[in-house]
């Protein structure tokens, strides 16, 4: 069993990478992506060679209550645009630290091995109520996710909660997961509402602290068929997300490209990476992004990284409730062109302008 041998390891990368947490007798503040040269909080390591999403999220200290208010989400469904969709909640209520950890995205990789986040990680105090992202029906309720072997207690999703929703996207039937519950508040075939407490955090399955590891996936339910979340949660209103597809002159997308995201008027920089190598790590039928850096205040930010040992840069906007887009292609730089514009195929079945009532 290599877990016995690689744990000790991980406790003791874990305890480097966190001593600044370690010997602090007073709690350390809510991990917030504003400060993205805090030391890294959560990691998550394969422990077998299949492509399992292990997690090792380093507890804080319970996450406290919110230390920086934000403005309210946008209701959803929201999709001012037939690029974007944003139709999910987010899986922890609005007066909580409910927001993704900057340090351990989606397609983030753990340490220098080629497992990829398949989600995004909110840590939150044990106990928690965790929140239906929409409305729709229960089909997973049990531990067991991953390997698809109910009563599992092995499985590193521990016990998680998979919603069927009510609504697909492009034709196809689109599901949340959430993962890591210290107990289930639904059973398989239950009906949820947006908001509704289907659980509450825990740290079951591959973690050492509480948080939830939340997904989407289209069209299967399974690990290989996650999407981005940050590019489905509604933003603050006022805020936006930022999307980009870095290649090389060929076209190839670059991997675990360290991005930086400046405001022109602040002096904070986010840091954002492009995703790692993996095939349970996929980019949206139509951005086809290699990164995503969501909740940022609307405004003109300057985003820049090396490539071929220069720095290269370019400015965006990010506008209020909308994705902003660009991409990088080598030598021919950066472009502003979003891809052609999407047809009815984009579209929700079940939303405007394609309202096709079901029998
Ligand atoms: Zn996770």
């Amino acid at each position: 069993m290599p877990l016995k041998r690689i744990l000790p390891i991980l406790f003791i990368l874990f305890l480097a990478a966190c001593s600044y947490e370690m010997v602090s007798s007073t709690p350390t503040p809510v991990i917030q992506p504003e400060a993205p040269d805090q030391p890294p909080v959560t990691f998550e390591a394969m422990l077998t060679p299949s492509p399992e999403p292990f997690q090792f999220s380093l507890p804080t200290p319970g996450a406290e209550p919110i230390t920086n208010w934000r403005p309210p989400l946008y209701p959803v469904p929201w999709a001012i645009s037939p690029y974007d969709h944003f139709y999910f909640l987010r899986p922890i209520a609005a007066d909580q630290m409910n927001w993704p950890i900057a340090d351990y995205r989606y397609g983030g990789v753990f340490f220098g091995r080629s497992i990829v986040h398949t989600g995004v990680d909110i840590p939150s105090p044990e106990g928690t109520p965790i929140l239906a992202a929409a409305p729709g029906t229960v089909v997973w309720a049990d531990w067991g996710l991953f390997r698809e072997t109910p009563g599992d207690e092995t499985d590193p999703y521990g016990l998680a909660v998979a919603i069927r929703h009510d609504f697909g996207y492009n034709d196809q039937q689109l599901y949340t997961v959430y993962a890591h519950m210290s107990l289930m508040n639904v059973i398989v075939g239950q009906h949820v509402e947006t908001g509704e407490v289907i659980g509450f955090v825990g740290s079951t399955g591959a973690t050492t602290g509480p948080h939830v590891h939340f997904e989407v996936r289209f069209p299967n339910n399974s690990f290989f068929y996650t999407y981005n979340p940050e590019l489905w949660i509604a933003p603050p209103q006022g805020w936006g997300v930022l999307a980009g597809r870095i290649m090389d002159s060929k076209g190839e997308l670059l991997q675990q490209i360290e991005v930086l995201v400046a405001p022109e008027r602040a002096s904070r920089t986010f840091i954002v990476r492009t995703y790692g190598k993996g095939g349970a790590v996929n980019s949206d039928p139509y951005y086809q992004e290699n990164l995503v850096l969501g909740d940022l205040p609307a405004g003109i930010y300057k985003v820049s990284f090396e490539y071929e040992e220069e720095r290269v840069q370019t400015w965006v906007e990010i506008f209020p409730g909308q994705v902003s887009y660009f991409t990088f292609k080598g030598s021919e730089g950066f472009s502003a062109n979003r891809p052609p514009a999407p047809t009815l195929e984009f579209l929700p079945e079940d939303l405007p302008p394609t309202p096709t009532p079901k029998p």
